[in-house]
């Protein structure tokens, strides 16, 4: 056996439940979100993701001697747009500083960052587990710009040489960093969750995690319950996914509890989160890392952010998802849970609110939006916004069926359709036939057949079995393709029966 199979034997020892039940896990992540500018951080080159490699390039993200940096405006206001939302202080001066290291993805040698001042301090952001609110405290939030990209697959020559993409070099950043507030990989996912949609309610970021817009390193400890003090601290990085976010913490714990209860003492490290493996892997340990070597960047004058510019960015901003969740759980008088699905996105808040304000009433809106509309989009892939039902048009649906005109049962198989064609309500019911019986006589003739054909349960009833009604009631339904009023039916039957 190789030795690193060993030590992944070794790794994977699973903890007895009770063991584990001793320990609690203590989590801080910091993550990086690009901020959704048109142009980079300090040059007026394109942020476009997916251009050609190195297209979008100029002597100052590149580094090229006597450039000067100018810092982009709009970068720092989606920075103190995200600070007000999580909370933060916005500092009335920041600067920036050069975080220096050697590595080909950065040609400056130095990466522009900040560092003993940020452009925001102390904040916090709500999370909720099983209706528990718990809030978990920001330490800090600052900016900078990002690196390279180093490709090192998918040449012909990919055996000798690395290949370097530019584009991204100089895109801005904020990074965000928490508290170790964090006491589960649960809760770890249920920040990050809130934390995107913070982001994005408030278009600072697209949060494109695929895209490398939205980045995550966790920080994590175990300690015993018993104990005061937290834990040594192992930063795991590579986390670009939910999924491999809350994976990598349980093996991170797993793994850590695993050395204490041997008797050993955790390495402070950096580990890497090998997908392929599913396991964490040291990266560098304390010893070999790196010193920055932070000083102020001489070339940029340091950031003011002056109290009638920082309240015109606040008057800007728009209803936070918190906000939004209380406000619809009162004002339409839905469920938590409903005001916390509707309110996921701002487009979907806002569609629920287009229907509403259309004439339908709040609760149907809600119910038909999450059974009949979500499920389909997410099975057509589709975005709300690319919904083939506008809200006018489900709202005309719902009319029809809380006045009555067309049971629930029809209503579904419309909404189908229009989901389908983007017709609607009126022509779908006109083209599949589906308007209601209005005439009582056809309704009373398919009640004479149904009953003419079931002697055997017409006895039944009339020998006291009320059960067997309902039998009745669905067969006329049926037969009617549900266009028969229920009412009517009822009515009819009981008269016929009697
Ligand atoms: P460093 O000096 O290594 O950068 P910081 O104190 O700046 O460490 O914290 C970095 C991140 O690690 C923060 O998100 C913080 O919440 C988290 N953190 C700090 N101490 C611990 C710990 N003992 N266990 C887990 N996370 C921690
Ligand atoms: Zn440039
Ligand atoms: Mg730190």
């Amino acid at each position: 056996m190789s030795p690193a199979n060993t030590r992944t034997a070794e790794e994977r020892q699973t903890i007895p439940p009770e063991v584990r039940a001793r320990y609690e896990s203590v989590i801080g992540l910091e993550v990086h979100a690009q901020l959704a500018t048109k142009t980079k951080a300090f040059c007026a080159c394109s942020t476009r993701f997916g251009d050609p490699p190195n297209t979008n390039v100029c002597p100052v993200c590149l580094g090229l001697p006597g450039a000067l940096p100018v810092l982009n405006r709009r970068a720092l206001e989606l920075a103190v747009k995200a600070a007000l939302a999580l909370h933060c202080d916005v500092q009335e001066r920041s600067r920036f500083a050069r975080k220096n290291y050697f590595y080909p993805d950065l040609p400056k040698g130095y990466q522009i960052s900040q560092y003993e001042l940020p452009v925001a301090l102390g904040g916090w952001l709500e999370i909720a587990l099983d209706e528990n609110k718990k809030r978990i405290g920001i330490t800090r939030l600052h900016m900078e710009e990002d690196a390279a990209k180093n490709l090192h697959e998918g040449f012909a020559d990919a055996g000798e040489y690395s290949h370097i993409d530019f584009n991204r070099c100089g895109v801005p950043l904020i990074e965000i960093v928490s508290e170790p507030d964090l006491r589960a990989p649960e809760e770890a996912y249920a920040y990050l969750t809130n934390l995107k949609q913070s982001l994005l309610y408030t278009q600072v970021s697209d949060c494109n995690m695929e895209e490398g817009s939205l980045r995550c390193d966790a920080n994590v400890s175990v300690r015993l319950r018993s104990d005061g003090k937290f834990g040594t601290k192992v930063e795991v990085k590579n986390l670009n996914s939910f999924r491999y976010l809350q994976h990598a913490l349980e093996y991170e714990i797993e793994r850590q509890i695993g050395v204490l209860e041997s008797g050993g003492t955790v390495v402070q490290e950096t580990r890497l989160w090998n997908v392929a493996a599913g396991r964490t892997e040291s990266m560098r340990s304390k010893e070999f890392a790196h010193d920055y070597r932070y000083f102020p960047d001489p070339d940029l004058l340091p950031v003011q952010v002056l109290g009638a510019w920082k309240e015109e960015i606040a008057r800007s901003m728009p209803e936070l998802p918190d906000a939004k969740r209380a406000r619809f759980f009162e004002k339409y008088g839905i469920t938590a849970y409903d005001a916390g699905v509707l309110t996921e996105t701002r487009e979907r808040a806002d569609y629920f609110e287009a229907v509403v304000r259309a004439g339908a009433a709040a609760k149907s809106a809600a119910n038909w939006i999450q059974t009949e509309l979500l499920r389909r989009l997410n099975d057509s892939g589709k975005d709300i916004s690319e919904s083939p039902i506008t809200p006018q048009a489900l709202a005309d649906l719902l009319r029809r069926v809380e006045s009555g005109e067309i049971t629930g049962a029809i209503g579904k198989r419309v909404f189908a359709k229009m989901f389908e064609t983007g017709k609607s309500a009126s022509d779908v019911i006109a083209a599949e036939g589906l308007a209601p019986i209005t005439d009582t006589g056809s309704v009373e003739a398919i009640c004479r057949d149904v009953i003419a054909r079931n002697s055997d349960n017409v006895a039944k009833y009339r020998a006291g079995n009320e059960g067997v009604f309902k039998f009745f009631v669905g067969q006329v339904m049926r037969e009617s393709r549900g266009r028969a009023n229920p009412q009517d039916v009822n009515e009819i039957l009981k008269r016929l029966l009697a």
